[in-house]
This record gives C-alpha cells, structure tokens and sequence, in this order.
C-alpha cells in the first residue's frame, strides 16, 4: 500500500484552538489508549467498561471497535498482511484526529503487528499508550464470545491470529492487563490509575 501523498496543491492549516484550550475546556488531556491481544482477550469489554467510567466523569472518550471500524471505514479490507496493515495504518490516523481534539480515544483492534503498532505510535506521538491484552490462546478459546475459534479451527476461517495467522506481543507495552487473572473492573481500574499517573486524568 502506497504511503506517499497523492494529491497535489494540499496545504496543512493548523488550528486555532490549542492543545491546551481543549484541555481546559475538557478537565483534562487527551490520549490513545492502543489495546492489542487476541480475540476474546476482553479488549473490547475493557475498552467499553472504561469508556463508560470516563464518560460518567464528564470526560470526552471514545471507543474505536474493531468489527465496527470493518463495518464501514474500512469495509474494502480483508485479513491479509496487506490488508491488516493497512486496517491498522488507517485506525492510526483516526485515533491521532481523536487525540488532536482532545480525546481519550480507546482503540480494540489486535494489532497483531508489531511494525503496524509502532508506527502508530509513532503517529500519535508521546500520549500513544500501548496497551497488552494478555490472555492464553486457550482460555481465549474456551470464552470464545463470537464463536471464531471453533470456525478457525474447523478451517473455516483462514488467517486467524492465533491458530493460523501470528500474534507479535509489545515488546514494551506502557501496561499489560492479564485478563485471565484480572476481573473487567481489575483491568479498568488499572488503567484509570496509569492515567491518574501520567497526569492525563
Ligand atoms: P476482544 O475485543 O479482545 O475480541 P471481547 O471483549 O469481545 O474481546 O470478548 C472477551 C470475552 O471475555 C467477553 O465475553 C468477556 O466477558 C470475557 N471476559 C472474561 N474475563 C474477562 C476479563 N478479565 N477481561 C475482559 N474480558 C473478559
């Protein structure tokens, strides 16, 4: 996929409202909250449960969903390399728009690459939160919540992350939520505390 602009005559106009207007406005400062792991890891679940904590609070949040971002935005991908390269390339512009205005925007995707994560965090700049979805591949199967892992398993799925298609953990995540051990609200508050502590909350 090709990286370079295409178009011509395009100029980048820069905002009139700072970083920090919004962050006074909001209460508090912006944020990518990158979750990665496995299918069924509990991504989602932890990212939905934490944005309803924030959004109780008054803070601006939201969630990037894997399945929902397919639905649409990135309806034409498919699960090839390319094609998840380019899902996650796409995922990572959104995300940097969300944090630019100010957001604490979640994203759920498994990101299995880490080439893909890196350059998004490269994007997003010093608020990218890389965070690990660690779960066993068996215990994500025995939840198996849409049933994809007896699909893949039978063959019916080709390039499954984690049965037939690799999973590259962060070699350095800023948190690592082990969610075979940790309960949806362990794993939230976790991750209220990290930001408590980045002073981004
Ligand atoms: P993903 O977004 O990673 O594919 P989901 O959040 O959709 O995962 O599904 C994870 C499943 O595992 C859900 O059915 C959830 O209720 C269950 N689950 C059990 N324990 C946990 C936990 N500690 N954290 C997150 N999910 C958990």
């Amino acid at each position: 996929m090709a990286e370079q602009i295409k178009a011509t005559n395009i100029t980048w106009h820069h905002h009139t409202i700072s970083k920090e207007d919004r962050k006074k406005r909001n209460g508090h400062g912006g944020a990518v909250l990158w979750f990665t792991g496995l299918s069924a890891s509990g991504k989602s679940s932890i990212a939905q449960a934490l944005q309803e904590i924030l959004f109780e609070h008054g803070c601006q949040a939201y969630v990037l969903d894997g399945d929902n971002i397919r639905h649409g935005l990135n309806k034409d991908l498919g699960f090839s390399p390319e094609d998840r390269e380019e899902n996650i390339r796409r995922i990572g512009e959104v995300a940097a728009l969300f944090l630019d205005a100010g957001f604490i925007v979640s994203t759920a995707f498994i990101s299995p690459y880490r080439a893909d994560r890196n350059k998004a965090r490269t994007l997003c700049g010093e608020r990218f939160i890389e965070i690990f979805v660690d779960c066993p591949v068996d215990v994500c199967a025995v939840r198996d919540p849409k049933g994809l892992y007896q699909k893949a398993r039978e063959g019916k799925i080709p390039e499954f992350t984690g049965i037939s298609a690799p999973y590259e953990s962060p070699a350095n995540p800023e948190l690592v939520l082990n969610t075979a051990e940790l309960s949806v609200e362990d794993c939230v508050r976790k991750v209220v505390e990290y930001l408590q502590t980045r002073g981004i909350l």
